[in-house]
């Protein structure tokens, strides 16, 4: 469906034409015209699938022609400053032709930014991005005005909760105006989320497109290892694997730095990210590492979901993430919007039984990809057994002829 059949006003279709879409992504064509129409809308889907341009088309093209000065017009609710600002900077590319403005409001920076957050809360701005917390902040000190509010987005509704923003997010709906139309987006539909919806959605039209399942074109494959082998393997998959930007998942911060010093150590030029840094400095990290300048960056989790680098065309998961959805988040790094991608995890002999469980998720077997005979002997993936027996089952490491990464990454 191409995006001159849904009425969007001509400047919001010059921003469309800039950002280079063509046609809309499922998620658009479903999305877009039940908010048109004024309806509150649930919807389940992942990122990478184009929601988030599928709910600021409409409100912004909703907004150019119910634009009330003074007031704030939608309001978009975030779990992470770094979803707020890329949702910021989606506004700001789609909008470029409108004379709509905008702000993120979240916290860690400094104290300008909370004077233009506190002019805009009081004086209004057709969109405002915000984190909990940090909207918060400015509802105690009492400024805030949201009479004219016309939207309330709530994005990542999931995480959101998993992060225990869920008081927060009550108290900010208290002070909005009880007329106002409601959009709830979220990865996945667990009972708390479902609660949430009754308490803040009108007769919502409700759309399903998260399958919770990695996108396609990503090559997945797994290699099933010894905790010591990993770093001799990532070392041996960087060197050998060519791509422009590698991100490596640990779960724990402790692990992340410890995987940086040893792999910058090694010669690789390579960055971290985890909540020990300061704003400032992550933004300038992640600057850094989507202009290309840093190729290689080790992250937890704060990156796994939200994050929108076209280049990253590697993800490698240095554990097994906690949950199904964690992974499908993790991998959906790479490969983002029309290019191709490629995620490997390495399942250490204790995490056969948590990656097993991913599997039965995704409703698919990874790949078990032949670790390099140098590294020596490895375990046999064999999660029911190990469960029931333990460390059994060892075999020989790849096989010495067999060429590395035969049909791998390195044709793209
Ligand atoms: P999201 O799921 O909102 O994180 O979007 C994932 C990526 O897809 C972003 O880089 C968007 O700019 C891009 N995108 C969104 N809609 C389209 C579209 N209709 N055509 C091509 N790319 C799109």
């Amino acid at each position: 469906m191409r995006f001159t059949e849904f009425n969007f006003s001509p400047e919001v279709l010059e921003g469309i034409e800039a950002s280079n879409y063509e046609n809309a992504t499922p998620v658009q064509e479903q999305v877009i015209p039940p908010i048109m129409a004024g309806k509150d809308v649930i919807a389940s889907a992942q990122t990478g699938t184009g929601k988030t341009a599928a709910f600021l088309l409409p409100v912004m093209n909703h907004l150019l022609n119910n634009h009330v000065d003074g007031q704030v017009g939608a309001l978009i609710i975030v779990p992470t400053r770094e979803l707020a600002i890329q949702i910021s900077q989606h506004i700001e590319g789609l909008s470029y032709f409108t004379h709509l403005s905008s702000i993120a409001i979240y916290g860690g920076n400094d104290a300008q930014n909370f004077v233009a957050e506190k002019k805009a809360l009081q004086m209004g701005a057709d969109i405002i991005v915000c984190t909990p917390g940090r909207m918060i902040a400015h509802l105690n000190m009492g400024y805030v005005n949201m009479k004219g509010l016309q939207f309330l987005i709530l994005d990542e509704a999931d995480r959101m909760l998993d992060m225990g923003f869920q008081d927060d997010i009550n108290k900010i709906i208290k002070t909005l105006p009880a007329k106002r139309q409601n959009l709830l987006f979220s990865a996945t539909m667990p009972p708390k989320i479902r609660q949430l919806a009754r308490q803040i959605l009108h007769e919502p039209v409700e759309i399903n497109i998260a399958i919770s399942k990695p996108p396609e074109k990503i090559i997945q494959k797994a290699y099933v290892v010894y905790e010591p082998q990993k770093m001799p393997l990532i070392k041996k998959l960087l060197r050998e694997i060519p791509y422009k930007n590698a991100l490596i998942f640990c779960s724990r911060k402790q692990t992340v730095k410890e995987v940086r010093r040893e792999l910058k150590q090694a010669g690789f030029i390579i960055e971290e990210i985890h909540s020990d840094l300061e704003q400032s400095q992550r933004e300038s990290v992640l600057g850094a590492f989507a202009s290309g300048r840093i190729p290689l960056m080790v992250a937890t989790d704060i990156l796994s979901r939200g994050i929108d680098i076209d280049t990253i065309d590697l993800v490698i998961n240095w554990d097994v993430p906690g949950d199904g959805e964690d992974y499908v988040h993790r991998i959906g790094r790479t490969a983002r919007a029309e290019a191709d991608g490629a995620a490997f995890t390495l399942i250490g002999d204790k995490e056969q039984g948590k990656f097993a469980a991913i599997e039965r998720l995704l409703e698919k077997e990874v790949e078990k990809a032949q670790v390099p005979a140098e590294l020596g002997e490895t375990p046999e993936y064999n999660p029911r057994a190990r469960n029931h027996q333990g460390q059994h089952g060892d075999r020989r490491g790849g096989h010495p002829k067999k060429k590395f990464f035969k049909n791998g990454p390195g044709r793209r």
